[in-house]
């Protein structure tokens, strides 16, 4: 199959049975094209829209996320994880806002050139918004071009990245470079799934090496497995006799869940108590059930321990940004995935 029979084959199907009315497909300006490229990373169609409608709500122009508090963006983030993400679309925001004069680059390179944007965004994000030739290759890409091409060996490999780049740059067409974009995204989550591909229906069934091989299983090689270590923490939900105020702190800016609100936590309790200067009523600790909260790189088991203070508010964890948060009257903070379903917990 030449390039042009391919990209003709997947345009064809993507007329026919792409996605055409998903929220950032009404108006695909730069900005909005950016924040749904950047929110779909890792994270599906059907969890990213509600985010996404409440995001454009909130921050409809660069100018007006530019000049938004990083906790009311963290916020709107809660519950979407990989909060670099967020982080990184506030300073590039800022960037675009006050040093590009709002506008956005329309290049590669120079998108590129903005945190938390790779080659791959870089292209959906011209090349839907503008229509200008930029080939892209994100996950979903990824699978259908490595099962297409038979490709053995782990996608991320740095030579296989190079394979399956050239593979993108060949068969991205010169004219409805965007609608190509967007229907090989579609392929990928719709029909060439991670498992059981809908074969069957896809255009290019007849040349795909892989379902030819009877290895549509198999492709794409998984990432060499590495076992992750477990680290253990206890976080302290901490409230005022029976009020219904829980202790929160903002974590460092960088970093694990950086710029969030988190429980006070540390690994071994009796160092926290003694650390924190806090004055605890020890016959009040009611150990709950742990939760495992999984990064990329470990599993974190998260000891919750609902206790009373006796401390008075202003003298406590000396040096910490703190908020007495109101599970009723929740504020407009970020929070951290665990620590916004014990809040709930706490709350019903
Ligand atoms: S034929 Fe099957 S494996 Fe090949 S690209 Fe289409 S859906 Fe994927």
């Amino acid at each position: 199959m030449h390039s042009e029979q391919f990209s003709s084959a997947v345009l064809g199907w993507f007329d026919q049975h792409g996605r055409h009315d998903l929220p950032w497909q009404k108006e695909k300006t730069a900005y909005n094209t950016w924040i749904s490229e950047i929110m779909l990373q890792q994270t599906q169609v059907t969890t990213v829209i509600p985010y996404y409608q409440r995001f454009l709500e909130r921050f409809p122009t660069v100018e007006s996320l530019a000049a938004a508090e990083q906790d009311e963006v963290l916020h709107l983030w809660t519950g979407l994880g990989y909060y670099a993400r967020a982080r990184n679309l506030h300073k590039s925001a800022k960037i675009v806002a006050h040093e590009l004069d709002g506008k956005f680059p329309v290049t590669v390179e120079e998108l590129e050139a903005l945190p938390g944007i790779g080659r791959s965004t870089a292209g959906a994000v011209l090349s839907i918004s503008t229509g200008k030739w930029a080939p892209i290759l994100d996950g979903n890409v990824k699978r259908v071009l490595a099962r297409f091409y038979a490709l053995e060996g782990w996608t991320g490999s740095t030579v296989n990245q190079k394979r399956l780049w050239q593979y993108a740059e060949e068969n991205t067409p010169q004219q409805r470079v965007g609608d190509y974009t967007q229907a090989m995204m579609d392929l990928g989550a719709t029909l060439c799934t991670r498992s059981k591909p809908s074969c069957l229906l896809c255009p290019l069934q007849e040349s795909c090496e892989a379902l030819k091989q009877g290895k549509t299983d198999s492709l794409p090689t998984p990432k060499p497995k590495k076992t992750i270590p477990v680290k253990q923490t206890f976080m302290l939900m901490l409230q005022q006799g029976n009020s219904k105020e829980v202790l929160l702190y903002q974590r460092p800016p960088s970093g694990l869940w950086g710029g969030l609100w988190s429980f006070p936590q540390v690994a071994d309790l009796r160092d926290t108590l003694n650390e924190t200067g806090l004055e605890l009523d020890e016959s009040t600790f009611q150990t709950l059930e742990p939760v495992r909260h999984t990064f990329s790189h470990f599993h974190l088991d998260i000891t919750p321990i609902k206790a009373q203070v006796n401390t008075p508010t202003d003298c406590v964890m000396e040096g910490k940004p703190l908020l007495w948060y109101n599970i009723e009257q929740p504020e407009n903070v970020g929070l951290a995935a665990p620590v916004k379903k014990l809040l709930e917990s706490l709350a019903n």
